[in-house]
């Protein structure tokens, strides 16, 4: 009698960066996503809250997001990520964990952040970048054209639709290269262009939205690359149909490119 073997069961862990005080517009949305578009492939993802105080041992993860918060938010956390997470997430960051930040956890990633009141938060520095609260918000819809390019299967450029409502204006430095250009809305300064940042698998940006369910191709390079790091550079994902989501996100940029 032939025996059939189990199965081994797919599994990889997020961790959600404060989630009780980083929480806004929905970015709670981005963790929701990923967990479905695993689930729908029969990847287990295993999510665990990270709130102030908790011992966490970075390596064992292989997804992180970290979304945005009011600056009395980041304040209330900044210490904490800095002084207990800091050298296990920085090591992680080093080490290629695929880290998503939204906005006020973006900015945190950062060198600082001096809050428009004048208040300055000290950042991770796992992102070369440093942010400057201003007088006036940038809020809106926006759209980036993503460079996704690597040797991940995706498509290389993608327009990604999101929604920003920031007062920090975010200055990139050498040691990041941009998530892309931005088409639609104010991006990271509402100066130089650009929408986001990566270092390593770690990308910054302002796209509220939730994000990742407007953007099925970000959350699919996400999980691929989470993959291929747990499993093997040759791993790849069971391609899904998300002929829904890419229409709506396709009505979305074109009604706001005004094609
Ligand atoms: N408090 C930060 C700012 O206003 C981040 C806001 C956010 O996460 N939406 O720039």
């Amino acid at each position: 009698m032939r025996r059939l073997r189990p199965c081994p069961k797919i599994m990889m862990k997020l961790a959600h960066l404060y989630p009780a005080s980083m929480n806004i517009y929905g970015d709670r949305g981005n963790v929701i996503a990923l967990r479905q578009r695993c689930r729908w492939r029969g990847i287990d993802l295993e999510v665990t809250p990270i709130e102030p105080g908790d011992a966490v041992d970075w390596a064992s993860f292989d997804l992180a997001f970290f979304g945005g918060g009011q600056d009395s938010g980041q304040a209330l956390i900044a210490r904490d990520l800095l002084e207990r997470q800091g050298p296990g997430l920085r090591a992680a960051i080093d080490d290629g964990l695929v880290l998503l930040a939204i906005c006020g956890g973006y900015q945190l990633l950062g060198h600082y952040f001096l809050t428009h009141s004048g208040e300055r938060l000290p950042g991770l520095g796992a992102l070369d970048v440093h942010t400057v609260g201003g007088s006036r918000r940038l809020i809106g819809n926006s759209v980036v054209e993503a460079d996704l390019a690597t040797n991940i299967n995706a498509p290389a450029t993608v327009r990604l639709v999101g929604f920003e409502n920031h007062s920090g204006r975010t200055y990139h430095g050498p040691g990041v290269r941009s998530l892309g250009r931005i088409l639609v809305g104010h991006g990271d300064n509402g100066e130089d262009g650009w929408g986001g940042a990566i270092y390593r698998n770690t990308i910054g940006c302002y796209l509220h939205g939730s994000l990742l369910p407007k953007n099925p191709q970000l959350t699919d390079y996400l999980i691929r690359l989470a993959m291929r790091r747990r499993y093997g550079p040759d791993t790849d994902i069971a391609p899904l149909d998300a002929a829904l989501e890419l229409r709506a996100q396709e009505t979305m940029t074109s009604r706001l490119l005004r094609i």
